[in-house]
């Protein structure tokens, strides 16, 4: 592994650096609410622009207005967009996650209707898995498609913690299409248009003040024959795809966020007493290392993906890191800056109150820390109550564990 550009990887940074720099004062805030349409509408322009320009969907097929280019050109762009200031695309669920399953997953018509408007903005895409009953445990989630005579389907459930559901125009919905198999089995996802007759939208208020995310509620939705992705039956498969994507995405996304040692120096260096004071050097200098573990485990990550494999399950352990050392910058540098910290104004108090909640995204800490103990150390598997039972099955075998 060689850590300093190849002389392509060089001559690329350049091309993209010297773009953004001739670019970049035609580029909205970085930070505005997501309830403000002009403020998404510049955003959806800002993602047309860099889609046009090439740095948008960079390890899409060319067929679809990608660059067919790798993981590591991804990364190049994320760490110059990060440099130039500028906010990066608006729909990284879409382009980043769900564009990449309809990729493999999804029919010819699929991707010659959705994935050009999904790349430049003009659609902006939400994930449609969590329900109140199925977070962590996804596989029993309970909405449900019927297919009718006509071969359309009839969709009924909630989803919740639904991300950009307010202005999305379409979504993959994960929705249980047969209750006589195994939970895992009955699944089926399907393309949902967002602002059909049957969905209802209702915003989720954080203590950032923000709504970001959503509750959704099916009531009949209709949908062609055609809607489905991956097949019917097949929606576990499929939704994998997608939350291998969000894993690899949120885990390199650590620095692209803003989480790192030296950001974080900076703004604590600013105050004399605490440059001096030995507790917060030593914090600091633990919240640093972390982050760069972090990073150079993402390098790893990176190398195996450049060879054409696929990161291993340890990839959870960069989001695991990542949010804990974040939390932990949090803390200190309200420690240090006192209750100002929070304060509208303060570059910190978004982040300060959106991390708590990303310690659920992406797969909580608990059950991160379970896949790396079984999959990554060899430790034993836990025990499955619902192995080879029916979904409709299951309520009656938990209440009866559940009595004894
Ligand atoms: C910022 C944010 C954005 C999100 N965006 C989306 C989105 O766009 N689309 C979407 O579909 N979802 C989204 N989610 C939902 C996210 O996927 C879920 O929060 C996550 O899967 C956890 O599910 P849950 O919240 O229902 O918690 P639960 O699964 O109910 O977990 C509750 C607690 O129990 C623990 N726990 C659960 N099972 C086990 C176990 N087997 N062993 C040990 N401990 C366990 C968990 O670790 C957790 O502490 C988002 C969440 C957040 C916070």
């Amino acid at each position: 592994m060689d850590l300093n550009d190849t002389p392509d990887q060089a001559a690329y940074r350049e091309r993209i650096r010297s773009w953004l720099d001739e670019h970049k004062s035609g580029a909205p805030s970085k930070s505005g609410s997501s309830e403000d349409t002009a403020y998404i509408d510049a955003r959806r322009a800002w993602q047309a622009k860099l889609a046009e320009a090439g740095l948008a969907g960079v390890t899409w097929p060319e067929e679809f207005g990608g660059q067919a280019l790798g993981p590591i050109e991804q990364v190049t762009i994320g760490q110059e967009i990060g440099r130039a200031g500028v906010p990066g695309i608006l729909d990284t669920i879409g382009i980043g996650m769900l564009g990449p399953c309809i990729i493999a997953h999804g029919s010819e018509e699929q991707k010659t209707r959705y994935l050009g408007p999904m790349l430049h903005g003009d659609e902006v895409w939400c994930q449609l898995f969590s329900e109140p009953a199925a977070g962590s445990d996804l596989a029993a989630v309970q909405t449900r498609a019927k297919q009718g005579e006509d071969g359309r389907w009839t969709l009924n459930g909630q989803k919740v913690w639904t991300t950009n559901a307010q202005f999305a125009s379409y979504g993959l919905l994960l929705a249980r299409t047969d209750a006589d198999v195994a939970k895992h089995k009955g699944l089926t996802m399907f393309i949902v248009p967002m602002e059909r007759e049957g969905v209802t939208i209702r915003g989720l208020r954080q203590i950032s003040g923000e709504a970001e995310f959503n509750e959704v509620f099916f009531d009949d939705l209709v949908v062609e024959e055609d809607a489905v992705v991956g097949g019917v039956g097949n929606g576990w498969g499929t939704a994998l795809t997608i939350l291998m994507h969000e894993r690899m995405t949120i885990g390199f996304g650590s620095e692209g966020m803003g989480y790192s040692g030296s950001r974080f120096a900076a703004a604590l260096g600013t105050d004399p007493a605490a440059r001096a004071d030995a507790d917060v050097r030593r914090r600091l200098g633990e919240i640093t290392t972390e982050l760069l573990g972090v990073r150079f485990n993402g390098y790893r990550a990176l190398t195996a993906l450049s060879k054409g494999q696929i990161p291993g399950p340890e990839a959870g352990l960069a989001k695991v890191t990542t949010v804990n050392a974040a939390i932990a910058a949090g803390e200190l540098i309200s420690d240090v800056l006192g209750p100002e910290a929070l304060d509208e104004d303060s570059e910190w108090a978004y982040m300060i109150s959106f991390l708590p909640g990303l310690k659920s995204a992406g797969g909580t800490e608990a059950i991160l820390r379970n896949t790396i103990g079984e999959r990554v150390m060899g430790l034993p598997a836990e025990p499955r109550l619902d192995k080879g039972i029916p979904f409709k099955e299951l309520r009656a075998k938990e209440k009866e564990a559940a009595a004894k």
